[in-house]
Formats: C-alpha cells, sequence, structure tokens
C-alpha cells in the first residue's frame, strides 16, 4: 500500500484539478497524504503569492478531504551554481520541496542560458556531451547541498546528469530520489547506479489532473523489478 503522492499539480500551475478536488482524489484511491507542488516562481504566471494561496486551500482541503495535504512546490534549478527558484525567506513556509530542471523556467543569468539550455534544446535532443553531463551533475549536486530538499525530481529528464553522483549525494543529505511515472524511462539504464548510490526513493505520480493522483503502481512493479528493494522506497508498505 502507499502512504502518500507527493507530486501533484492543480489548475494553480498547468494541472487541470483544483487542490481539493487532488485531496478528495487521494483519499478515494486510499493514501494518507498528498503533497500540492505547482511549480517554482520563475515559470510564467507562478509566484509566492500564488503558492500561499494554494496552501491556505491545502489546509481547507485536509478538513474536508480527509487526507493531510502538505503545500509543496517543484522548483526549477536555475544556474549552474544550484540555485532554485525559491528564495530562501520562502522556504520556511514550503511543506514539501522537490526540485528539478524545467526548460520554461527563467534562468538566474544569461550565460547559465547558455551553459544549461543550449545543451537541453540544441544538444540533448542528439546528445548529451560527458562536459554538458558533469556540469549538470555539479549543479544539481549543488541544489541537494544548498536547500533543504525532500526529492529530486525525474533525474534525467531534460537535463542528462550522472545519476549515480547525484543518488550518492541526495543518500547523504537524506534527499529522496523521486521515482517519477510519467518519466520512468529516463531511467533505463541507470537503476543499478540507483541501487548502489545507497539512496532511498518516493513514488509519484505527477499528477495534472485528479484523475492520476495516487497512480503509481506501475511505477512500482518497474522499480521493484529493477531491482530496487521495497524497504528503500518511503512511500510504500509492503503487504
Ligand atoms: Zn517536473
Ligand atoms: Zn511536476
Amino acid at each position: 500500500m502507499f502512504t502518500g503522492d507527493y507530486h501533484t499539480h492543480t489548475r494553480f500551475s498547468d494541472g487541470k484539478g483544483s487542490v481539493l478536488e487532488n485531496a478528495l482524489a487521494a483519499n478515494a484511491v486510499g493514501l494518507k497524504e498528498i503533497a500540492i507542488t505547482d511549480h517554482g516562481f520563475r515559470i510564467p504566471t507562478m509566484s509566492f503569492g500564488k503558492f500561499l494561496k494554494a496552501k491556505r486551500e491545502c489546509r481547507e482541503a485536509e478538513k474536508m478531504a480527509g487526507v493531510r495535504v502538505l503545500a509543496g512546490v517543484e522548483a526549477n534549478l536555475i544556474s549552474d551554481e544550484g540555485d532554485l527558484d525559491v528564495k530562501e525567506e520562502e522556504l520556511p513556509e514550503i511543506e514539501f520541496l522537490i526540485a528539478g530542471f524545467h526548460k520554461f523556467a527563467i534562468p538566474k543569468n544569461v550565460r547559465t542560458f547558455f551553459d544549461t539550455y543550449a545543451v537541453t534544446y540544441f544538444n540533448g535532443a542528439i546528445r548529451t556531451g560527458k562536459k554538458a553531463i558533469e556540469r549538470n551533475t555539479r549543479a544539481l549536486v549543488r541544489a541537494i547541498e544548498r536547500y533543504p530538499l525532500n526529492a529530486v525530481a525525474h533525474l534525467n529528464h531534460a537535463m542528462k546528469v550522472n545519476v549515480f553522483e547525484v543518488a550518492q549525494a541526495a543518500a547523504k543529505k537524506g534527499v529522496l530520489i523521486e521515482l517519477n511515472a510519467k518519466h520512468l524511462s529516463d531511467l533505463e539504464g541507470e537503476w543499478n547506479a540507483l541501487f548502489q548510490s545507497g539512496a532511498n526513493f518516493i513514488l509519484s505520480s505527477d499528477a495534472h489532473s485528479p484523475f492520476a493522483v495516487g497512480k503509481i503502481e506501475g511505477a512500482l512493479q518497474k522499480a521493484l523489478s529493477e531491482g530496487i528493494p521495497a524497504e528503500r522506497i518511503v512511500n510504500y508498505i509492503g503487504d
């Protein structure tokens, strides 16, 4: 059984449902907890003010839906130095912080634009060079070291990294590696590295509609079949 789904979107970003609808869906599939993780604040249309509004809805939704609703953020990596698009003073308000790379976040500066974005847009589609992978890896490891992250989102999606190094850094800091039901194919060939890293994992749906909340059974089966032990998946309790 699953305890929770910690990566879901609502209409506050690019999801289709409300906070309450996601919470009700979580209850309907037997979860005890859900995190609302709309996008970080350098995605156009997103802001900390919107997050606070979502957070108030989380408090109301948990009363109505009977599940715990965490007010989270899916923050964006926006520089080679590991900057995320959440400010230090905003962090205490965030109840679940997951971070990953997204093309549509505005980078911190132009240099980052060329360093990181050129790779994913032009080079990444064909091949990602060794240098780019090293740089991406360093950036993500720095984010893991600098921020109070709960989890790292969809490794290797849109930005190739050295999965072993990132997962090892995550393990050291007690940060979870997300196994994202929508992007598991990006981990093809990396399962042994994930296992060897010593990291723990969290399964998530990355639901963009209430219907997809908690739909993580397929991802669980895939992870188990690739040799990830059930006891290292923190939101799964074996029967
Ligand atoms: Zn994402
Ligand atoms: Zn997401």
